[in-house]
């Protein structure tokens, strides 16, 4: 686990590459909007998530500042979620003390999180304060959201998002690569004839 204020520092530093928001592009199929940075990567590179700001372009707030992109991830995480154990998962935050405060915890390392992203990038968080993600902090209502804390915060940090990894890591691991999207080409179709002809 990482502070939530340095992390936020330190992956705002890196400025965009063109490369990463093409995947994404690929990942989501839409354009990502909002990323300012990538959250977390595969063991091959590819961004599995991103971070997003706080106020979309056209001032749309956004509470997901985690945003789960890889679609292996995704899908594994939507299985978990079709075998029904969301309420095994609430059960748990809402029984057991140590997953209760664990998860507590986590909401507000999710806030802290934001509110350094927001304060680096001058968004308003006035519309999304005291909101984070996923159901948190007392119930479970989405398993990307929570996975996707754990892979840009590290494990650690979202009892419930780790219990999911651990579950699907035959399916999905940040370690192992099983990445189905393309690399993008790397330039200009003329630039790359030029290329294979040298
Ligand atoms: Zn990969």
């Amino acid at each position: 686990m990482t502070d939530p204020i340095q992390l936020a520092q330190h992956l705002l530093a890196s400025p965009l590459d063109a490369r990463d928001i093409a995947i994404v592009e690929r990942q989501l199929g839409r354009y990502p909007r909002g990323m300012v940075a990538v959250g977390a990567r595969c063991a091959c590179g590819r961004p599995l998530a991103v971070v997003t700001r706080p106020l979309l372009p056209g001032g749309v707030p956004f509470p997901t500042t985690c945003y789960l992109t890889s679609p292996e991830a995704v899908k594994a995480a939507s299985h978990v979620e079709a075998e029904g154990t969301m309420r095994e998962y609430g059960a748990l935050v809402e029984n057991d003390a140590e997953t209760k405060a664990a998860y507590e915890r986590a909401h507000q390392l999710y806030l802290e999180f934001r509110h350094a992203v927001a304060a680096q990038l001058g968004d308003s968080e006035e519309h999304i304060e005291g909101t984070s993600a996923g159901g948190m902090p007392t119930r479970v209502k989405c398993l990307h959201a929570l996975v996707a804390q754990s892979l840009v915060m590290g494990s650690g940090t979202n009892p419930i998002g780790d219990m999911v990894l651990e579950r699907v890591k035959d399916e999905f691991s940040p370690t192992l690569c099983r990445c189905s999207v393309d690399w993008p080409e790397q330039s200009e179709p003329e630039q790359s004839e030029e290329d294979e002809r040298q």
